[in-house]
């Protein structure tokens, strides 16, 4: 049996609320405190079977062909200040990946105190944040996994748009890249 493969942030959302007029839906206007001008991020060994991955991701969301975003991503070799930390973990290693968990992010303060529980989005502004990739799942090195937690990461929330990339899960999801939803959100978002 096919199964089917879901980001674990859930959020509830009503579609009826749900327009495709740019009015950010999918944000809880909590964001990184120091803006995205300079985002550094670091791979872990854990996760560098997805290195390819997370750099098309990272391209993607700097240059999104839609126009103008804050945005500039830089890879660095530690985790020192950084915003985003990539992690790969199986089940066995991570409780949070049950089921079809594919991967999370969760969000941090400065002093590595969680700003929220990992099955939900933030509501105020974070420091840094962890993306983990569930590596027993085939379906995690998908390149559209990566681009849709470096969404959450920013601060999008899903969003029951099937041409975002922030739809809650790959079977339903009718985009491979970031899209002017997305993009216009970072812009809501931080500027
Ligand atoms: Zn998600």
């Amino acid at each position: 049996m096919k199964k089917l493969f879901i980001f674990f942030t859930t959020l509830v959302l009503t579609l009826s609320s749900v327009t495709f007029a740019m009015t950010p839906t999918y944000t809880n206007d909590a964001k990184f405190n120091r803006g995205v001008g300079n985002c550094c991020y670091y791979v872990d060994g854990s996760a560098s079977g997805y290195a390819n991955q997370i750099s098309s991701a990272a391209n993607n969301w700097e240059v999104t062909g839609y126009g103008w975003n804050p945005i500039y991503m830089t890879e660095v070799s530690s985790n020192y200040a950084t915003h985003m930390d990539f992690y790969g973990r199986t089940p066995y290693t991570d409780s949070y990946l049950t089921g079809t968990i594919g991967a999370y992010t969760s969000y941090w303060n400065s002093n590595s105190t969680l700003v929220c529980n990992q099955t939900a989005f933030p509501t105020y502004d974070y420091f840094y944040t962890e993306i983990i990739l569930n590596t027993n799942e085939s379906a995690s090195y998908d390149y559209r996994v990566a681009k849709h937690e470096m969404g959450h990461a920013f601060g999008l929330a899903h969003y029951l748009n099937h041409y975002s990339i922030m739809y809650p899960a790959l079977g339903g999801m009718y985009v491979t890249t970031v899209q002017q939803c997305d993009h216009d959100t970072i812009n809501y978002l931080y500027n």
